[in-house]
């Protein structure tokens, strides 16, 4: 019996394991690849003291290779563009330098891991049929033998096909925005355009609207975009944007293989953007999705004993695709509130501590931050993809559009 058991070593999984384990708990995760955070994700992020808690004052600065203080946004069909200075410069770095100092300080503080481990289901408290009972563990699969363990506190960190959150019925592919993830090389010179920009070229995204391309009839609207990090690297993808989804007329979701055709469409013809690709080596190109749809509130389980966090209930700035910082500040919250209530109450899943813990992640401020960062992109996508969905409307409204996007910024 641990007093925490963690599904996943991704960002939020290992920020809950350092922060349990350094209040005395005892702490394992389970990851189902070889090492923590087998795939890499988010590589950028403005600095937060968390980090500087979580594993050392200035780490995001000496990882960091290439930083940036602005983005463009560009119209559809490169018509019009807009620079948009951000507040806090962001960091750029390479997403293992970022993982395995997070897992070598969770073991250092005595985490125990089980890697190349599946969770697969939860075992609760209620009699058979019932799922509404205290989660009091898992099950999972290892070296094809299930197997299963308990703890106190069970925390769904397992990103965008949580397990946990699966268990329970909850869908949190229908939070999920398929995204194409890039890095390559570029062998000739940046674009002529891109270098005469005035202000810092920095970050570079390219507006699709629905049914942008041609080998795939009906494709969501989307962003395109492109991170020129210096020395001919390139970061790069294609995002689809999907809060107007159901409300949008003639489109419909891609398969897998469609995305990937939209890609190498964008990579060829997508005006300004195709720019990047003409000579560039790939190093990296996978499909994956951001949690930037949809935000699920009621992160506790029914019957608790467990909850999500991170990527499994959308905790991604929306209007950013930042979900580094929000997912582990919310794991460092639910480990110390679950840790403080293990030295003082047995009964921690009570229904009056559940309410409790709900009430005080509501007043979080980043927790605020990421409920009215939904509401404000949802809002922003409707003008820009619903309202004015066409390449002449949104053309002409574009002053409206630099407008939002600057205050939003
Ligand atoms: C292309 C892309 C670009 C992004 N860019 C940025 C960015 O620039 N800045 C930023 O802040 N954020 C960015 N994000 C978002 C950020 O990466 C995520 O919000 C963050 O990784 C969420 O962390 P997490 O731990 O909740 O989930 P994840 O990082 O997804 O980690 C989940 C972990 O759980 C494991 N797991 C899953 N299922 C199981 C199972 N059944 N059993 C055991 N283990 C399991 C996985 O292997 C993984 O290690 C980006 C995301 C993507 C996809």
């Amino acid at each position: 019996m641990y007093d925490f058991l963690i599904t996943g070593a991704g960002p939020a999984g290992l920020a809950a394991a350092i922060t349990a384990a350094e209040l005395g708990r005892s702490v394992i995760v389970i990851e189902k690849g070889k090492v923590a955070g087998p795939e890499p994700r988010g590589e950028s992020m403005p600095q937060h003291e968390l980090f500087d808690k979580l594993i050392h004052p200035g780490f995001l600065q000496e990882i960091s290779g290439f930083t940036s203080t602005s983005r463009r946004f560009h119209s559809s069909a490169d018509k019009k563009n807009t620079l948009i200075k951000i507040k806090e410069p962001y960091y750029f770095f390479n997403w293992r330098d970022l993982i395995d100092p997070l897992y070598e300080k969770a073991a250092a503080a005595g985490v125990e891991f089980i890697f190349g481990a599946e969770v697969t289901a939860v075992k609760t408290a209620a009699s058979a049929g019932d799922d509404d009972g205290t989660a009091t563990g898992v099950y999972y699969t290892k070296n094809g033998k299930t197997k299963e363990l308990e703890a106190r506190a069970i925390l769904g960190c397992g990103g965008r096909s949580c397990p946990i959150a699966a268990h329970y019925g909850i869908d949190t592919k229908a939070a999920a925005c398929p995204t194409v993830k890039y890095r390559g090389r570029m062998n000739t010179p940046l674009p002529t355009w891109f270098t005469d920009l005035p202000g810092e070229p920095d970050l570079q995204f390219f507006a699709v609207l629905p049914n942008s391309f041609e080998s795939v009839a009906g494709f969501p609207p989307a962003f395109a975009y492109i991170f020129p990090l210096g020395d001919s690297c390139i970061e790069a993808g294609l995002m689809l944007r999907l809060s107007q989804f159901e409300k949008i007329n003639n489109i419909s979701m891609p398969t897998d293989r469609q995305v990937m055709s939209a890609w190498d469409e964008a990579k060829t013809s997508l005006s300004g953007f195709a720019d990047f690709f003409i000579d560039t080596s790939t190093e990296y190109e996978k499909l994956t999705s951001i949690q930037n749809r949809r935000f699920i509130e009621n992160n506790i389980m029914p019957g608790g004993g467990a909850v999500l966090i991170g990527d499994a209930v959308g905790m991604v700035d929306a209007n950013g695709s930042a979900g580094l910082y929000y997912a582990m500040s919310q794991a460092v919250g639910w480990s110390e509130m679950l840790s403080e209530a293990m030295n003082t109450n047995s009964e921690i899943w009570s229904r009056e501590n559940c309410e409790d813990y709900l009430s005080r992640q509501s007043k979080w401020k980043f927790y605020r931050y990421i409920k009215r960062s939904f509401k404000l992109i949802s809002f922003f996508e409707r003008i820009m993809f619903r309202t004015f969905g066409t390449d002449k409307k949104l053309n002409f409204i574009w002053p409206l559009i630099s407008a939002i996007l600057k205050s939003a910024s």
